[in-house]
């Protein structure tokens, strides 16, 4: 990893023990401070900066310090691959192999989720040449509504929406007959987002899931949502049993901690980025990019 891209009090440390060869108790107590201090301030959830953290001075405490790498690198080295593993370590790409490929949004209100439904839908369209239909099943604002049929037209995906005067079951029950006779291969449900987390939405998206049998349930999570990620994703995934997450925002201040705190809860991929408003703002997830990140 590029040592010169850490936050200045992790190169602080690091320069402290730069010249020393080799790893104490005490200079690796100091280090593992600093980097306890990054994670945190990465919005890394803190029971698991804890664990994290007890776990490298395991790791590390059996190692000898190797070649080129002064002891200070040896520990960040260490850090940064078990970042990677925890995040993943590989990409892990959205599954659309079968016809149609059903994929439910879910996550709060805000969180990116109706946008995000438009740039997977581009996406999957201008690089998998899929044909997506997307369905509106928020039914308690019809902004949202309104939001999921203007981001079909400017993207020219079409849109299935009956207004708020139907049920969320009704509407995606008729959706994917109407996916199936348009010849639509994958069908995006955007779903209602409450501002935290109640008994009613869930039982709703239960009820959609058993609906739609989808092959993906994607939760949308905003990357400046901090400390709280860790819970939404518990909750989340609890209920519906997620299979990937999205973590929005990340064009922000976050450094994206909370990548950490969803894997560590669900234990599922990170499978897209968001990197800004617009529908082309998106990415896949590299582990290992994030691993640096997090690590400022
Ligand atoms: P929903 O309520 O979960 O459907 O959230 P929306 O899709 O309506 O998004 C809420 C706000 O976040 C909107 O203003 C979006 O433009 C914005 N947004 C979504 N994703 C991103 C992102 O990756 N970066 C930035 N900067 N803004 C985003």
């Amino acid at each position: 990893m590029a040592f010169e891209s850490l936050s200045d009090r992790l190169q602080e440390s690091l320069k402290k023990i730069r010249g020393q060869s080799v790893l104490t108790d005490e200079n690796m107590e100091d280090m593992l401070r600093e980097i306890r201090l990054a994670l945190l301030e990465a919005d890394v959830n803190f029971n698991v900066v804890k664990e994290f953290i007890d776990h490298t001075r395991e790791k590390a405490k059996g190692q000898n310090v190797v070649g080129s790498l002064k002891p200070g690198q040896l520990v960040v080295k260490i850090v940064h691959d078990e970042l990677v593993e925890l995040l993943g370590t590989e990409v892990s790409e959205i599954n659309v192999d079968k016809n149609p490929t059903i994929i439910m949004m879910v996550g709060l209100q805000g969180s990116g989720k109706t946008t995000s439904a438009g740039k997977i839908a581009k996406y999957l369209r201008d690089k998998k040449g899929k044909k997506p239909l997307m369905v509106a099943a928020d039914i308690y604002r019809p902004a949202a509504i309104e939001q999921l049929k203007t981001l079909g037209e400017t993207l020219d995906v079409p849109v299935f929406a009956k207004g708020t005067e139907f049920s969320a079951e009704e509407i995606v029950t008729e959706a994917l007959e109407y996916g199936r006779t348009n010849n639509n291969d994958v069908i995006l449900i955007d779903t209602a987002g409450r501002l935290q987390i109640d008994e009613r939405l869930m039982k709703e998206l239960e009820n959609l899931k058993a609906i739609a049998n989808p092959d993906e349930i994607l939760l949308v999570v905003d990357a400046l949502a901090g400390q709280e990620i860790a819970n939404v994703a518990q909750s989340f995934n609890d209920q519906l049993g997620v299979t990937g997450a999205v973590l929005t925002k990340l064009d922000g201040d976050s450094r994206g901690g909370g990548a950490i705190s969803i894997r560590y809860m669900t234990g599922v991929p990170i499978k897209f980025i968001g990197t800004g408003e617009k529908l082309e703002n998106i990415d896949l997830f590299y582990p290992d990019r994030m691993a640096d990140r997090i690590l400022g």
